[in-house]
């Protein structure tokens, strides 16, 4: 339902130098060659196959050198019956040969060369194209731009690229009890931890995260800071004031607003009262203030939509099969999702939790790498166990 309701934030052009983690908007064709001529792959001598057929121990050849070829300078003198090329690595073939023979393996007296075998014709020779055909597709839009990618467009000449534009997501923390770290607790009062947790793993994805601050438990002006900042951003994300203990007041300000409501409350621990809302065609998660539920709910529902905003193709979580370290001796009626770390360990994928499991501890989200996704009213987990887990962050797997 929340991928449907979204499509990427539009394009722009930039600069190679700063593409790095961007989302190419475009396939892109090679427009040349690479490599774009015929080249010595090393350092020697460049010379017909046919000259050099008949070389061996007993029978060397000897060839006059006509030529030197350094890299970066392109020969157009033919190379004659008996003749050989000076060549470096990274140089172009003179027409006509066909075969380069290693300095090391070739005797040379002033101006000539001895030859003790043969070789068969375009041995130690790149072909142009060999690496990227002009015109074969090198890249796909919809993946992440990573330093290989950078190098390839420069390889081909290509300094910019259309990337999808970064999507913005305002973050709000709702509650009475929240202050900013930067100010004094009262009793009773917590710090906002949600809101920069969020802005950092928003950030991690490769979107742009904008702290909207926090706001008391009141349908008025948690109405009016959804509304004041939903014009400037591609989604919201709010946290707290989504459980029935707090008198459902994010639910009524989105009512409110006109929002159209999607969902309130799945079949999942922790994270049970999550809602998703739409409006303007942007979308509004609203997560519970649980931080270890907004960690959970947060990757498995807002993550695979800021994919879609990036305009990445691959917007599923990786999915894997983990074998259980240590035991969880608690049981669900409710379809559950672990905190866990997962490694390999001599070729085979293990997890442990990442301590305590209550919804409200943050601690477990230190380290975490991965939900274990434990069915409803599954028996309890034994070390051992095979487990379904989703990779969070899939290439930092270590
Ligand atoms: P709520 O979802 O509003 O019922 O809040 C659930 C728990 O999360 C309560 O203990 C809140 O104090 C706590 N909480 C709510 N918002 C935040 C936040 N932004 N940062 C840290 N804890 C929060
Ligand atoms: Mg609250």
């Amino acid at each position: 339902m929340l991928l449907e309701c979204i499509q990427p934030a539009g394009t722009e052009k930039i600069d190679i130098r700063s593409a790095l983690g961007r989302v190419l908007a475009e396939d892109i064709y090679a427009p040349v060659n690479l490599p774009p001529f015929n080249r010595s792959p090393l350092d020697g001598y460049a010379v017909r196959a046919e000259d050099i057929a008949a070389a061996a121990p007993d029978c060397p050849v000897l060839l006059e050198i006509s030529q030197e070829i350094p890299a970066g300078r392109c020969s157009q003198i033919e190379l004659g019956r008996n003749q050989a090329a000076m060549i470096m690595t990274g140089a172009p073939f003179p027409p006509g040969a066909d075969v380069v023979i290693k300095v090391e393996d070739v005797k040379k007296t002033a101006n000539k060369i001895e030859i003790v075998s043969s070789l068969q014709a375009y041995t130690n020779y790149c072909f142009a194209g060999e690496d990227i055909q002009r015109g074969e597709q090198a890249l796909s839009g919809g993946e992440v731009i990573d330093p290989a990618s950078i190098g390839i467009l420069a390889a081909l000449g290509i300094p910019v690229v259309p990337v999808y534009r970064l999507p913005k997501v305002a973050i709000i923390g709702t509650g009475d009890e929240l202050v900013e770290v930067h100010e004094q607790l009262q009793p009773g009062q917590i710090f906002d931890s949600n809101s920069y947790a969020l802005a950092a793993y928003i950030r991690q994805a490769g979107a742009k995260p904008i702290l909207a601050g926090t706001v008391g438990d009141s349908r008025e002006m948690i109405a009016q800071r959804i509304a004041e900042n939903l014009d400037n951003v591609d989604m919201i994300i709010t946290t707290g004031g989504v459980s029935v203990g707090d008198f459902d007041l994010v639910s009524e300000a989105l009512i409110s607003l006109g929002a159209r409501m999607l969902f309130h409350r799945l079949a999942m621990r922790p994270g049970t009262p999550v809602l998703g809302a739409e409006k303007n065609g942007k979308l509004i998660i609203c997560l519970s203030g649980n931080q270890a539920a907004a960690f959970v709910t947060f990757h498995l529902l807002a993550w695979p939509v800021l994919a879609g905003l990036m305009g990445i193709s691959k917007r599923e979580l990786t999915c894997a099969t983990a074998v259980m370290q240590g035991q969880y001796p608690k049981t669900s009626a409710k379809r559950n999702f672990l905190r866990g770390r997962a490694f390999l360990d001599d070729g085979i994928l293990k997890v442990r939790i990442t301590g305590k499991q209550n919804p409200g501890v943050i601690y477990s989200t230190l380290y975490c790498n991965a939900l274990i996704d434990v069915p409803a009213n599954s028996p309890v987990l034994k070390a051992g166990d095979r487990v379904d887990v989703f990779l969070l962050y899939a290439n930092g797997l270590y």
